[in-house]
């Protein structure tokens, strides 16, 4: 591993850090800057040692250190997540404003699908700064073409729209809420309208696998609503790295 690796390595570990702190207090309407963090059960403040990524939490053996109650295990999940996408992408990108933009996409996506795995919701306080956010940087380094950034949020926020509609009449139950309408048009305005149709169909896959696998393992028991947005994000990020390849695999399977 080269410095700038270690150094990657480290500010993803700190980020990862830093996105864990967002996902506990943006629902909680808690400022994310200002304020230690406590822990949920005692309420006891936790101090630095007991607050390092990753390390902290396989050192005290996944349990406060003061109260032996159980922490939960998405910390360690959403740090080492950060850390390795952070890593992946500064890989494929070197120090560039394309690392940047999509660096940033990823770190919304994880606390937007965390976030939406708890709770269930797709904040709006959360889409709108990350729209800002790529739009800016895209104004910045254009990364994508601002044509094809517009007609893809567009694209993606009504073929989100459309399957919510659609799903909704064929199930009679809501399947898809608002949220993963906004959040289509956000992904759109990211990746651009080449890309967020592959894009919503591998988040679609995922959803669909472990629908399937939950079935299996609980039959009637699956739990009766399950947030799309994880697998939403976890489509992206997955599109992210591998959807070219994947492009060009499914290009070879047709001609
Ligand atoms: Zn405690």
């Amino acid at each position: 591993m080269k410095a700038l690796d270690i150094l990657i390595f480290m500010v993803g570990l700190v980020v990862g850090s830093f996105l864990n702190v967002c996902i506990v207090r943006i629902p909680e309407g808690k400022n994310i800057f200002w304020g230690r963090s406590k822990c949920p059960h005692c309420g006891h403040v936790i101090p630095w040692y007991d607050n390092i990524p990753l390390l902290s939490f396989i050192l005290l053996r996944g349990r406060c250190r003061y109260c032996k109650q159980k922490i939960s295990v998405l910390y360690p999940v959403v740090e080492l997540i950060t850390t390795i996408v952070t890593l992946a992408l500064f890989k494929k990108y070197g120090l560039s404003y394309s690392f940047l933009y999509y660096v940033v996409f990823a770190y919304f996506l994880i606390v937007l699908g965390i976030i939406d795995l708890k709770t269930k919701l797709l904040l709006n306080r959360i889409l709108l700064p990350m729209l800002i956010a790529g739009l800016m940087i895209n104004v910045i380094g254009q990364i994508v073409p601002f044509k094809d950034a517009l007609i893809g949020a567009v694209l993606g926020g009504a073929a989100m729209w459309l399957i919510a509609v659609l799903g909704t009449k064929i199930f009679n139950k809501e399947a898809l809420g608002m949220g993963d309408v906004k959040l289509a048009f956000v992904a759109g305005f990211f990746l651009g309208w080449k890309h967020i149709l592959i894009a919503l169909y591998l988040g679609f896959i995922f959803a669909f696998v472990t629908i399937i696998v939950l079935w299996l393992i609980y039959r009637k028991d699956i739990p009766k609503l399950i947030p799309m947005g994880p697998f939403l994000a976890m489509g992206f990020l997955f599109y992210l790295f591998y959807g070219q390849k994947l492009i060009q695999w499914y290009l070879g399977l047709i001609s």
